[in-house]
């Protein structure tokens, strides 16, 4: 995409971006002063002013807002009556409770504005067609943001939702989209689908990936490797692209691939430590967000619970935007094992991408002298010594830790992952604050 194509607010001087989101950071907070009860309490009970908070380092003077705010609380942050509200979606609850959004007329637009200029950086034009491989409803944001933007753009959306690779396959060649918008593991799938059914899956009209959901590069941007996997297997251009209901914001790579723009006129974003303040630039932070323009349920200074680095230096697109980095994690799956600091995305990384590994859970505990401890329990038809070795030999070589690896059988990992009765199989299990300490499986 050529510089011109560029628009004035992404082209301008840091200085300009910060002060054009001061302007709508003011009216955002008289906005809510008057419309959401939660915050009009908050600002009270900490006698806030808001004609004090002009510049984006004041917003340090209003207390966060938390998930579990969000959980406990979740109608005083609603702005606007029941007649007003067009869409319902909810959060995925990774707390319990699911968490419920609504969209007024104006959010639906925003929704579909935030997507457009998705599209745009990653060089979309009313020519494309998009094939969306995510879900549209299940009260998910995503899906319906993706079909807004499309239809803003005027490009072709090919709704074929999750799953069901031949469906995918009959669409791609039936329409020939020329964007899939796919979790990225989905691709590996659909690959092997065109394989064991022999379709010629390299020679499509499908030139790029919008992906979500799942990381592709590590932190110095370099493909990971899910990234490596794909592209070595389909030589399509991807775009990381992260996004949440939260935030009701995108933010996507350009075709420079390093890290996702932001909107500045959609949202502020804020890096914090463990005692909310800004960390320094080279140091991972977890991502702290204001959202702007949102009318049905804005929010302030909301920690996504997210840890990624930002990058703030000009784009070789020519965008002086910030940058958001890969995630490197949850923040409350921050593990300290042997010294290092690791989340649980880097084991998925390796785990998804060795051969002969059929499922996996990754558990950590808190061991008798109270630091973290870390055991691999996987599924494999090769359950011998010499591949345990190869699987640690691995981990140390990308990681520079070993964690202890336990072959269990596909009904045994199962339980395990069931165990919530959440809506997703858990590949994550933390035992660091139950009481009972590491406790020999049981079936
Ligand atoms: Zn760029």
């Amino acid at each position: 995409m050529s510089k011109t194509h560029l628009r004035a607010i992404e082209k301008a001087d840091p200085t300009n971006i910060k002060k054009h989101q001061e302007d709508l950071m003011c009216k955002m907070l008289a906005y809510v002063q008057n419309h959401s009860p939660y915050y009009a309490r908050l600002f009270k009970k900490h006698r806030i002013d808001i004609k004090k908070i002009k510049k984006l380092e004041d917003l340090k003077h209003i207390p966060v807002t938390t998930k579990e705010d969000l959980q406990a609380y979740n109608k005083d942050f609603f702005c606007v009556p029941t007649e007003n509200i067009i869409d319902y979606v909810t959060t995925s609850g990774t707390l319990g409770e699911p968490v419920t959004f609504i969209l007024t007329e104006n959010d639906l637009q925003r929704l579909a504005y935030n997507e457009y200029l998705s599209f745009l950086c990653t060089g979309g034009t009313s020519a494309d067609i998009y094939q969306l491989m995510t879900t549209i409803d299940r009260r998910f944001m995503a899906g319906l943001a993706y079909f807004l933007g499309a239809r803003k753009l005027q490009a072709g959306i090919i709704r074929v939702g999750n799953g069901i690779p031949e469906l995918q396959w009959d669409s791609i060649k039936r329409v020939k989209p020329t964007n899939i918008i796919v979790v990225p593991s989905f691709i590996l799938k659909i690959i092997d689908y065109a394989k064991k059914y022999q379709i010629d899956y390299k020679s499509t009209h499908i030139k790029k990936a919008i992906c979500i959901g799942e990381p592709l590069r590590k932190a110095d941007f370099s493909l990971n490797l899910l990234g490596q996997k794909i592209t070595e297997a389909w030589p399509i251009k991807l775009f990381s692209t992260y996004a949440s209901t939260e935030m009701a914001t995108a933010f996507t790579e350009c075709h420079q691939g390093r890290g996702g723009h932001q909107q500045p006129e959609l949202i502020i974003t804020e890096f914090l430590d463990n005692n909310n303040r800004a960390v320094l630039p080279e140091e991972l932070g977890e991502l702290t967000i204001t959202t702007l323009g949102v009318e049905g349920m804005p929010l302030l200074r909301f920690k996504t619970g997210d840890m990624c680095h930002h990058h703030t230096e000009k784009c070789l697109c020519g965008r002086n935007t910030m940058r958001l980095g890969p995630i490197a994690g949850r923040k409350k799956q921050m593990i300290k094992f042997k010294g290092t600091t690791l989340y649980p995305p880097a084991f998925y990384d390796i785990l998804n991408n060795l051969e002969n590994i059929d499922n996996y859970v990754v558990e950590v505990f808190t061991n008798s002298i109270g630091t973290d401890e870390l055991i691999v329990y996987i599924d494999t038809k090769k359950a011998e010594k010499q591949f345990e070795k190869n699987i640690k030999d691995i981990f140390r070589a990308k990681l520079r830790v070993t964690p202890d690896i336990i072959f269990r059988n596909e009904r045994e990992i199962k339980i395990m992952q069931d165990a919530d009765n959440g809506r997703k199989p858990r590949y994550f299990i933390d035992r660091r604050n139950a009481t009972q300490k590491k406790t020999d499986f049981e079936i």
